[in-house]
């Protein structure tokens, strides 16, 4: 389980001293680096695998489908098998699902989660009267129409709850550009209606861990997330109560780690990802 911080101890890189039975990876910043796998990756989860630890990767992608990642990773020397991505086109399909069988949606989502709502048996429409749930997503073809339905279904009939793919502001591009992310369309419902959005089904809500894990059969004393961001990685990791690792070759710094609250700091600290091999860190402090 996660450490029990010291609010006056001294950020230090640790490492485990064990094996886990699954490890989940952020992808970029962690595996990789925009078109380039981060050294030790290739490594590392080859010495999982055959450990026989389960590897599973997260995004909070929701414009992508699985099978892209799939592509990609393979495309970097990495071998994976569709089942081990989970992005929240993943996790929004399983929360409805699950939790809303039934449920008539109005997506304002792109094709890849579109086309998934359509494959799982979900019902789609774009009627105000007939919509129980609005998914806000990532959607670069997010214009007025859209926000007049979804405002209708919440505010004028009364009938809509509205829920997000995913809690981010801007997803950031190589070369510090960056396009608005589904915030902003949670924000513009949000804005017109009065009403919040209260469920997230990515990072860093523990949803996205709790789908993972009980479709593996492994509890979260046995696995941990490894991830380059404070703000979402590693706060999953701390909602669900779960182990976390920060490697330091993406988006937060160690300094970053040292302000923060102590409550929300990862239990390791790594400047190399394979530094999770407790054979290749030395450590033999405990978790
Ligand atoms: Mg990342």
């Amino acid at each position: 389980m996660s450490a029990v911080a010291d609010p006056d101890a001294a950020v230090r890189m640790t490492s485990p001293s064990r094996f886990y039975s699954a490890y989940l990876f952020d992808l970029d910043g962690t595996i990789y680096l925009g078109d380039e796998l981060l050294p030790g990756a290739r490594e590392l989860l080859a010495a999982l695998r055959d450990r026989g630890a389960r590897t599973v990767f997260l995004s909070n992608n929701p414009t992508k489908d699985p099978a892209m990642y799939l592509e990609k990773l393979r495309r970097l020397g990495i071998e994976v098998e569709l089942g081990d991505i989970v992005n929240t086109v993943v996790s929004t399909i399983g929360w409805l699902t699950r939790y809303h069988p039934g449920a008539t949606v109005f997506p304002i989502a792109e094709e890849p989660l579109v086309r998934a709502l359509h494959e799982a048996g979900i019902r789609v429409s774009e009627d105000p009267a007939e919509i129980d749930i609005v998914i806000a997503s990532y959607d670069r073809s997010f214009d007025y129409r859209k926000l007049q339905i979804a405002f209708d279904a919440i505010w004028q009939h009364k009938r809509a709850m509205l829920v997000t793919t995913n809690p981010d502001r801007y997803c950031p591009f190589p070369g510090g550009r960056g396009e608005p992310d589904a915030a902003a369309v949670v924000a513009a419902i949000e804005a017109s209606t009065g009403t919040r959005c209260t469920v997230n089904l990515g990072k860093p809500d523990r949803i996205m861990i709790d789908t993972v894990l009980a479709a593996l059969g492994i509890p979260l004393d046995d696995a941990i997330m490894v991830g380059d961001r404070l703000g979402t990685d590693i706060r999953m990791a701390v909602n669900a109560g779960m182990s976390s690792a920060l490697v330091l070759t993406g988006d937060s710094t160690l300094a970053d780690v040292e302000a923060c609250d102590p409550a929300e700091r990862p239990t390791f600290v790594l400047d190399r990802i394979d530094l999770l091999l407790p054979e290749r860190s030395g450590s033999c402090g405990n978790d």
